[in-house]
């Protein structure tokens, strides 16, 4: 692999952990509903709603219309849903120490970039909690760009902002289409951060794999001119 000036990550599940943020999200939802609903019904309420938001890939108009149908009894409409999703979700979201000495590193090096799907305010909160606001050359959030990955303007529209050019850009994140797709298309390198992943037939493959994000220095180290 060619090695690149700039380095494009991916938000959730990629810098930050938001699997383990949405699943505490998901209990505390359940547990303030308090006694509308039992303890067996708020924890089973909780696997559900982690189950139906598939690691965020489920459009949040409908998981909020299908929290808000699922759960009539908890007289929450889906505009309330989404009030309290984006008002406390990020709140749940951790630093993760051995990802912000990474990113430290890797700014002397490289131009940091972030590309992320969500609101500007939710996504730039969550960047704050896990104590990368200031991290980045840019942050690129498709609820301002109006664009979303995997379209390939909001890659190229990153590329513009930190003038590099495709294939002098590394794009690392965690999902095969909106992150691997979208920026393989825009022709940038891709790094694909597998957790435990399979990844799908018929997307374009990444040109690295690592199966946590602090993989990647070593694996950068290795195509690296001598500085
Ligand atoms: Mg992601």
């Amino acid at each position: 692999m060619p090695s690149p000036r700039a380095i494009l990550f991916d938000l959730d599940n990629t810098l930050a952990d938001r699997r383990t943020a949405f699943g505490r999200y998901a209990v505390d939802f359940f547990q303030r509903q308090g006694t509308r609903l039992s303890p067996r019904h708020q924890a089973a309420g909780a696997d559900w709603m982690i189950a139906i938001d598939d690691d965020g890939r489920l459009s949040r108009d409908r998981f909020c219309e299908q929290l808000a149908a699922r759960y009539p009894e908890l007289g929450l409409d889906a505009a309330a849903v989404w009030r309290d999703h984006s008002r406390r979700l990020w709140t749940f979201y951790e630093p993760r120490p051995e990802v912000t000495s990474l990113v430290d590193r890797l700014a002397r090096d490289f131009r940091l970039t972030v590309v992320t799907n969500g609101s500007a305010q939710n996504q730039r909160r969550k960047l704050e909690r896990i104590g990368l606001a200031d991290n980045f050359d840019h942050v690129v959030v498709s609820g301002e760009a109006g664009f979303e990955k995997p379209d390939r303007r909001i890659f190229e529209l990153a590329l513009k902002m930190i003038q590099v050019c495709p294939v002098d850009a590394l794009f690392v994140g965690d999902d095969p289409m909106r992150d691997i797709l979208g920026a393989s298309q825009a022709g940038l390198l891709t790094c694909w951060v597998r957790g435990n992943q399979i990844f799908p037939e018929g997307a374009p493959r990444p040109d690295l794999v690592v199966d946590h994000l602090t993989e990647l220095e070593s694996r950068l180290g290795c195509s690296m001119p001598a500085r």
